[in-house]
């Protein structure tokens, strides 16, 4: 037993209750579990102290990882899992670790799941000051947990929900090669939308790899463990929606000059002028690739795009992926702002 931990009073193994409940692993919620309780307790300890803090687990399952959390001796830990199939394991758990921390069980879905309210009476930080004493940890379907990185990230740009508190760490699993991207820099081949994303808001840290092996059944991926802490200073102040927007539309051609993709941002009528305005407002060459340039690249090209989106009231509103008709009504209104901003 490693220092800080605490034993659990004697329980079956999760290998022995999923063959007791006969929980089948469903391919549809893309289930994959862990056994090996150095792998759970490696999960764990990646988090950092957890003694007498508040965790929550994001779908728990039989309960390896939530197992090793117990052993860590949190003062509060919320579960929350989808699959009801797993309460009687869980309450298990719940009892037997009730004398040292409050356990709670949520069936449902992280998705919808209120983070605010679960942790409500733990402490609060400042922002820029330590983390509080809160973690979000999980071993989520790698579907799942790319959407609800983003998801988070929102919330960390508006310190709202779990951030509410302040800088809340997160520890999750994602597939290898989507871990490799989230830390990916400039000029690296993985370097895409999410990496950027992710740097913007938080130090990304690429823990280590689970091999597909160590999992029941085995995914076709290996598995990377990756600490996200917001980061005190966040390289932007832009909403949220508008930083998507532009990493999105320029990422859409990655291989291409960065300018073909920001000239994406603009109608035809205004494109070629805008695309010029944007690249020497933001120094940037047009000849560099997307996936070359640097956080702080993009962090100029955002501020940009919102000048000019509060110049051209409309702008903000054209998606080069507008559906045809939408798009001819949008080109009217945008071409009669122009001529009053004109007039
Ligand atoms: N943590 C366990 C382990 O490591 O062995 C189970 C991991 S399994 C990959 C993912 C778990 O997340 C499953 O128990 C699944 O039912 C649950 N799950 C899937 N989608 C979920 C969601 N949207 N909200 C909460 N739990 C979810």
């Amino acid at each position: 037993m490693l220092a800080g931990q605490i034993r659990l009073p004697p329980l079956p193994s999760v290998r022995d209750l999923v063959k007791l409940y006969k929980l089948r692993a469903i391919k549809q919620l893309s289930q994959n579990f862990l056994m090996d309780e150095r792998i759970t307790d490696k999960i764990v300890r990646s988090a950092g102290k957890i003694k007498d803090h508040y965790v929550c687990e994001v779908g728990p399952g039989p309960g390896s990882i939530t197992r090793s959390i117990l052993k860590g001796a949190p003062h509060k830990l919320i579960v929350v899992e989808k699959d009801t199939r797993f309460l009687p394991i869980l309450e298990l758990l719940q009892e037997s670790c009730k004398s040292q921390t409050d356990m709670q069980i949520q069936i449902g879905d992280i998705l919808s799941f209120d983070l605010k309210t679960a942790f409500e009476g733990a402490p609060k930080r400042e922002w820029d000051y330590a983390p509080p004493p809160i973690h979000l940890i999980g071993n989520l379907p790698f579907s799942v947990s790319t959407y609800l990185i983003i998801k988070w990230l929102q919330y960390i740009s508006e310190k709202s929900s779990a951030w509410s508190y302040g800088r809340t760490s997160m520890t999750l699993t994602f597939q290898k090669e989507v871990g490799e991207r989230m830390i990916a820099e400039p000029g690296q081949k993985q370097r895409c939308r999410l990496s950027v994303m992710c740097q913007l808001w938080c130090n990304v840290d690429y823990k280590f790899t689970i091999p597909g092996t160590a999992f029941v059944p085995k995914p076709d991926v290996d598995v990377a463990v990756v600490t996200l802490t917001p980061l005190r200073n966040p390289l932007i102040d832009a909403p949220f929606d508008l930083v998507e927007k532009v990493l999105m539309t320029v990422f859409n051609m990655r291989q291409k000059y960065c300018s073909k993709g920001i000239s994406r941002l603009f109608p035809d009528c205004v494109s070629e002028e805008l695309t010029k305005k944007l690249l020497i407002l933001a120094e940037l060459d047009p000849a560099t690739r997307p996936y070359q340039l640097t956080n702080e690249d993009f962090v100029r090209i955002c501020y940009v795009y919102k000048l000019l989106c509060e110049e051209y009231p409309r702008l903000y509103n054209y998606n080069y992926r507008m559906p045809k008709v939408l798009l001819e009504d949008y080109l009217q209104k945008f071409e009669e702002s122009l001529r009053q901003r004109s007039s």
